[in-house]
């Protein structure tokens, strides 16, 4: 039989030109209003002449309007977070050589504003000359900083404590087996700190739990502000508290340690409650390669700690093996591992 296709051929009339062009009309019209539902910015890029068309929601997204943007490539050059580069070449150059069906990434451009707005971006070379080098790439950014921030807000919720906003339990335990694995392919040495603010119950009984609460801050601003970048410092619960100290050793770890203590102790906490004298105990320890998780060395730190507290507080002690001796035995014991280390 004729089937559908010859039916309608000779059914229908042949469109007229007016026709068609109400329907193209119309059909942009759909696109522009689903690019901007989605909030979609369109460009389009002419290769050799490094010309590029940006549309007005592209314009918009930054604050812009169309006339404010140079039709050049350096226009979008100009505007991307350096630090996504490496991300933005990764994607965009195998796709240039034809390795790859598309272009597609995760960048910053910068707002009129002078904010981040994130955008993924997406596009195709859908032109070629025929050395098979790029002519023509067509591709859409969409504004996603609302999924961002909401992703950011999602991890800072899963990684930190909110009372102080210093990192978790969770979060510190994994940096914690991170290092441990460094250790272990002897990349480096690292130590670890727990402290433990001592007689903290008595706080909370005679100033409330507010003034406590304000005293845990307090304490986080001062030893944190005593630290390098690279120290991860955590609150593993309660009036506990945690310090990785990447390459770091027990001496260094203990010096560290010691001198926090020191500013804690001169530094009582002050506020509409007046001033609360605190102090803390810490208990310091070393990962070890031979360690069989992070667990161990946080057990050694806190006997350590055990210990401090049962020497009568506001005190660091080191780990077992070292601890019992007096420090300058500790300290040439110390050396004596480096130096085995070098060799
Ligand atoms: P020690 O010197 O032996 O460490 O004595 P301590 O009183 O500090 O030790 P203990 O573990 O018995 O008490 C800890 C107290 O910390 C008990 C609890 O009420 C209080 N605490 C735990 N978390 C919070 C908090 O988030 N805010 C406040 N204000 N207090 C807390
Ligand atoms: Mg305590
Ligand atoms: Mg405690």
């Amino acid at each position: 039989g004729g089937g559908l296709r010859g039916e309608s051929g000779t059914s229908r009339d042949i469109p007229d030109r007016r026709w068609i062009e109400e329907q193209l009309a119309a059909s942009e019209r759909r696109l522009a209003l689903a690019l901007e539902s989605a909030s979609l910015g369109l460009w389009d890029w002419h290769v050799p002449s490094g010309w590029v068309s940006f549309d007005v929601q592209w314009a918009g997204m930054l604050g812009l309007t169309p006339d404010e943007i140079e039709p050049t490539l350096e226009s979008w050059e100009s505007r991307i977070n350096p630090a996504d580069w490496p991300i933005i070449r990764a994607s965009l150059e195998p796709h240039l050589r034809g390795e790859t069906p598309r272009y597609v990434c995760e960048h910053r451009l910068r707002h009129k504003d002078g904010h981040w707005v994130w955008v993924l971006a997406s596009g195709t070379v859908i032109e070629r000359d025929e050395e098979g080098a790029p002519l023509r790439v067509v591709g859409i950014h969409q504004d996603i900083s609302a999924r961002k921030s909401l992703e950011e807000r999602l991890v800072q919720q899963a990684t930190s404590d909110p009372l102080t906003g210093l990192a978790n339990r969770r979060y510190f335990d994994a940096a914690l087996g991170n290092e441990l694995a460094r250790v272990r392919r002897k990349v480096g040495q690292a130590a670890v700190a727990l402290l433990d603010l001592d007689h903290f119950k008595r706080i909370n009984d005679r100033w409330g739990h507010a003034a406590g609460d304000e005293v845990l801050k307090h304490f986080t601003r001062l030893v944190g502000e005593r630290l390098r970048d690279s120290d991860m410092f955590a609150r593993l619960g309660g009036e506990e508290f945690a310090i990785l100290l990447p390459g770091v050793d027990l001496i260094g770890a203990f010096r560290t340690a010691e001198r926090l203590r020191r500013a804690v102790a001169d530094s009582p906490a002050r506020g509409d409650f007046g001033e609360i004298p605190i102090s803390v105990s810490i208990g310091v320890a070393v990962l070890r390669g031979g360690d069989t998780g992070s667990a161990e060395a946080l057990a050694r730190a806190d006997q350590a700690l055990y210990r401090a507290k049962d020497g009568g507080r506001n005190r660091t002690m080191m780990e077992q093996d070292t601890a019992e001796q007096p420090f300058s035995a500790a300290l040439a014991q110390t050396t004596a591992q480096r130096e085995d280390g070098k060799r």
